[in-house]
């Protein structure tokens, strides 16, 4: 069942372990691939190389970066006693587009789902109880409004309450289940400007 040589059904097999590529998807990258000039083919292949060799996590908020501390943490303009909680660093460029949050984040890296056996061991949430050791006015938490984003921020604020910080949610302006990826600026900055203290 091979009808093309090794060397495109490798490209084929390697780009459809991505997530959301089926193998038709693959095959039309690959073509469009191997149609590309020969100089911007080996960009892409070099930008993913150096990406995964270079890109780690920011060592305080656990966003992406290339060095120990991502340039939101090495700011210093920003506000290090707000700290805002996302699942991920899509969440984190979503609510950066909108230029109006002045605080620091928090990546948690996921969410608790019991269904998918997700525990809060599984995310970065002891990371996040260490750095509340520090001065710190507000966390607000703006994980996404499905269950599991729910029962993140019910769990993540039980955990803070005692401490005495003041805890937040974002507005539920944001409609259920959304990704806050996809969600538009205006809406999120609604969300955060109507959070309630929990
Ligand atoms: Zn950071």
């Amino acid at each position: 069942m091979n009808y093309y040589t090794s060397q495109i059904t490798r490209l084929i097999e390697e780009l459809s372990k991505l997530p959301g590529i089926g193998s038709k998807s693959a095959q039309r990258l690959a073509f469009h691939i191997i149609n590309m000039p020969k100089d911007s083919a080996k960009q892409l292949a070099d930008s993913i190389v150096d990406a995964r060799e270079h890109i780690r996590y920011c060592s305080q908020c656990f966003n992406l970066t290339d060095k120990e501390l991502c340039p939101i943490c090495a700011d210093p303009k920003r506000d290090q006693k707000v700290i805002m909680v996302v699942e991920t660093p899509r969440d984190l460029a979503a609510y950066e587009k909108t230029g109006k949050f002045n605080g620091v984040y928090h990546v948690l890296h996921g969410a608790i789902s019991p269904m998918l056996g997700i525990g809060p061991n599984d995310i970065r949430l002891k990371e996040l109880m260490l750095r509340l050791q520090k001065d710190v006015d507000e966390v607000i938490i703006a994980t996404n409004s499905s269950l599991e984003g729910e029962t993140t921020a019910m769990y993540i604020s039980k955990l803070i309450k005692p401490t005495g910080i003041k805890v937040t949610r974002i507005a539920s302006g944001v409609p259920v289940g959304g990704d806050l990826e996809y969600i538009d600026e205006v809406t999120l900055l609604r969300a955060l400007e109507g959070r309630v203290e929990l």
